[in-house]
């Protein structure tokens, strides 16, 4: 459709920028503006002249006012294209506490209020399912998978066998109510992100994949997948800080986002060899990335002051995909 023939025009890869709010104290910005056309301003907010302004250019870029529909809004024609046979891969990156969550799942806490991208992705090609009536038999399937130092862990053993994660459990999503639930068990994964600074979560990165099944009038078989993934926290550490099994996992975490970096920047580019065998993520996301799948890289950055050299790292890197 329309849609994706300008889509493709565009290319298959994009790159939106989410700023998220300041909390308490943080009062000093690092966003000097956001331009309508994707540009964004980034000022250090600590030296007192304000000339070294950094200019960044992506599709897209969400201030702290943003709200979850609006980011959806704009995420909504390519979960729609998983629909048409398209792979999608869609990354949350940033360091720790920038949002990657917040846009992925929703707000920590109880409440099932602003709802991410995940719930709402699934629920919109639930309700696809139902009313597209050029294609039968839908199969709706969900996989959760998390990659901590370079292994696979898979979230729930029970083995299904047969599929590309053959240890992974599939849930198979027949109602909006079984969209919901599967939530629920995400999470899991939010409870530990909320607890003693999302320890755990922020060094693996966690990929939610949709595995879509179905069939048009003429008996052609539709198979399409969109992946969800919330990236380990992006932040540097202080390797004169830290020795033993943390320090084994930041290295594994900066080898495998500049991997993935890579990986994309390969794709951009058009390279003829391009490197996803040197990472555990990119080798489980081979088929979605490249070819004619289409990727949506979220940069995610805070606002304050202090995640200055952070925010400057990420949208270094958001630019260097896009
Ligand atoms: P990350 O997953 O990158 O570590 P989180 O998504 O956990 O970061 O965000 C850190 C905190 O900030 C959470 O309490 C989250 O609910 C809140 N937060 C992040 N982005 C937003 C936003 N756009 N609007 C409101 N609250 C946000
Ligand atoms: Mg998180």
């Amino acid at each position: 459709d329309l849609y994706n023939m300008v889509q493709d025009l565009k290319g298959n890869i994009r790159v939106y920028c989410r700023i998220r709010p300041a909390f308490g104290t943080e009062t000093r910005s690092t966003v000097d503006h956001i331009g309508d056309d994707g540009s964004l301003v980034v000022v250090d907010p600590l030296k007192p002249s304000k000339e070294v302004r950094k200019i960044f250019n992506f599709n897209q870029v969400f201030g702290p006012t943003s709200t979850q529909d609006e980011v959806y809004k704009e995420t909504q024609p390519l979960i729609r294209s998983v629909m048409d046979g398209y792979n999608v891969c869609i990354f949350a990156y940033g360091q720790t506490g920038s949002g990657k969550t917040h846009t992925m799942c929703g707000p920590s806490g109880e409440s099932s209020k602003d709802m991410g991208i995940n719930y709402l992705a699934l629920n919109d090609l639930f309700q696809l399912s139902c009313t597209r009536k050029d294609i039968v038999d839908y199969d709706i399937q969900v996989q959760m998978v998390e990659i901590y130092n370079e292994q696979l862990e898979i979230r729930s053993c029970t083995s299904n066998g047969g599929l590309s994660l053959p240890d992974a459990k599939m849930y198979v999503v027949k109602s909006s109510a079984d969209v919901l639930s599967l939530m629920k068990l995400g999470e899991l994964n939010r409870f530990v992100s909320s607890t003693a600074m999302n320890i755990q979560s922020s060094r693996s990165h966690s990929v939610l994949t949709v595995h879509v099944n179905g069939k048009d009038t003429s008996g052609s078989i539709l198979r399409s997948c969109l992946h969800l993934v919330d990236l380990a926290g992006s932040e540097r550490v202080d390797k004169s800080e830290v020795t033993g099994d943390r320090l084994k996992e930041a290295q594994h975490i900066n080898k495998s986002l500049s991997c993935l970096g890579d990986v994309i920047t390969a794709l951009a580019q058009k390279n003829s060899h391009i490197p996803y065998r040197n990472s555990k993520l990119t080798q489980l996301l081979q088929d979605s990335l490249g070819g004619h799948a289409k990727t949506l890289m979220f940069a995610h950055v805070s606002p304050e002051a202090d995640s200055y050299g952070e925010t400057i790292s990420t949208l270094k890197f958001a630019q260097r995909v896009s």
